[in-house]
């Protein structure tokens, strides 16, 4: 009997693992690639939402968790996963740079926005009012995260890489079967693939689309990230990652004509050289209509979990959802209100709330 089956190893599926590893909890993971929105992802992190320069979502208490956990993953992994790049929001005007020392006053966000105007350097960047600089910024790099921790696993016979068949899954009052499989809990983290998961369903994830490209640009030479209608984010070599778009009918994970066509659109705004697209990938965000992640136990059924709903910031969410999921489970610890799924029990038992 294992203490835990985990289903999906995304980022939630991997932070979580490492959370049971910490604790010494036994453990095994299924997972298939039918998800790709951690291995697509920019992989930033960023404490500040650069739209409306407003602090995100418990950043404070998110960063503070995520970077002892990658940087604890580095050593373990033995691999380069954390690249600390200054991130640089582009002014359109002098409205938003006097916006932007409006916000930088304001407490809880002083610590992250830099008050001095950084004047562009670069030639091929179109930035005549210059840039505002977010402070505790990067990029995790989430491909090589997702790679070496899958070898980690198979290394260890703790992974199997296949589809999670519903049909060969039970439930027990005390535990869970799934073909050969004894576990005392399942922690559910198929990230968008929760749509097919027949005891989740009912939680409304709505899913996101987000499209990126890879472009080869040799005269860009800029070693920070820049946003304006797009991010550029430098990845070396002259490689920079371009994106992201956000569409929400389709949900495949085919890179479309359209995001292209969007992206490269924004892009010329500001980028005056020249270069050349060298990949186009996709991936649903597993977004949540409140914007909040889904975290806890099913309301029926004893001892199966999710971990979802990380939208689009599962870098600096997964470690922090993954304390609280497991220090629920194990210490009895209450979960945060705005990430219980209990939020939306009403949805799973409509006809009683009808009564
Ligand atoms: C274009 C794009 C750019 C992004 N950029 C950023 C960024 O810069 N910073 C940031 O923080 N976030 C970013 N995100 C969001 C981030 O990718 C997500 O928040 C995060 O990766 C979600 O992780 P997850 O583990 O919940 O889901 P996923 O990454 O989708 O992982 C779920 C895993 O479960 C597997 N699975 C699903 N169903 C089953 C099943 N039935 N059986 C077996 N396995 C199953 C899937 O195949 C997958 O491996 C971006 C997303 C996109 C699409």
């Amino acid at each position: 009997m294992l203490d835990y089956l985990v289903v999906g190893l995304g980022l939630a599926g991997i932070s979580f693992c490492e959370t049971l590893e910490k604790a010494g909890k036994t453990y095994h993971v299924v997972s298939d690639n039918s998800q790709q929105s951690s291995l697509v992802a920019g992989g930033m992190y960023n404490p500040v939402i650069l739209k409306r320069f407003t602090l995100a979502w418990k950043a404070n208490e998110q960063l503070d968790l995520a970077m002892p956990f990658y940087t604890d993953l580095e050593q373990k992994l033995g691999v380069e996963l954390d690249y600390k790049l200054r991130v640089l929001r582009k002014f359109a005007s002098i409205e938003e740079q006097n916006l932007w020392f409006e916000a930088a006053d304001k407490p809880g966000l002083e610590n992250f926005m830099s008050t001095r105007i950084q004047e562009n350097q670069n030639p091929s960047l179109d930035a005549p009012y210059g840039f505002g600089e977010v402070l505790h910024t990067g990029r995790i790099d989430t491909a090589v995260l997702l790679a070496s921790y899958t070898q980690y696993l198979q290394d260890k016979g703790n992974l199997t890489l296949h589809s999670f068949n519903f049909n060969h899954f039970k439930t027990f009052p005390d535990y869970i079967s799934y073909k050969t499989i004894k576990a005392k809990q399942i922690v559910f983290c198929e990230g968008y693939g929760l749509k097919n998961n027949p005891f989740f369903q009912y939680l409304p994830l709505n899913g996101t689309k987000g499209e990126l490209l890879t472009i080869n640009a040799p005269d860009y030479k800029e070693e920070n990230v820049i946003k304006s209608g797009v991010f550029t984010i430098p990845m070396g070599n002259d490689l920079y990652r371009v994106g992201a778009t956000y569409k929400w009918k389709d949900k495949t994970n085919a890179p479309t004509k359209e995001a292209k066509s969007e992206l490269l659109e924004k892009l010329k705004t500001f980028l005056k050289c020249d270069f050349e697209i060298v990949d186009h990938v996709a991936g649903i965000r597993p977004t949540v209509v409140d914007r909040r992640p889904l975290v806890g136990q099913h309301p029926e059924h004893k001892g199966l979990y999710v971990l979802n709903g990380f939208g689009s910031r599962g870098v600096m969410i997964a470690p922090y959802a993954s304390g609280q999921l497991f220090n629920h489970i194990e210490k009895g610890a209450n979960l945060d209100s705005e990430i219980n799924i209990e939020r939306f029990t009403k949805k799973y038992f409509p006809k009683k709330t009808l009564e």
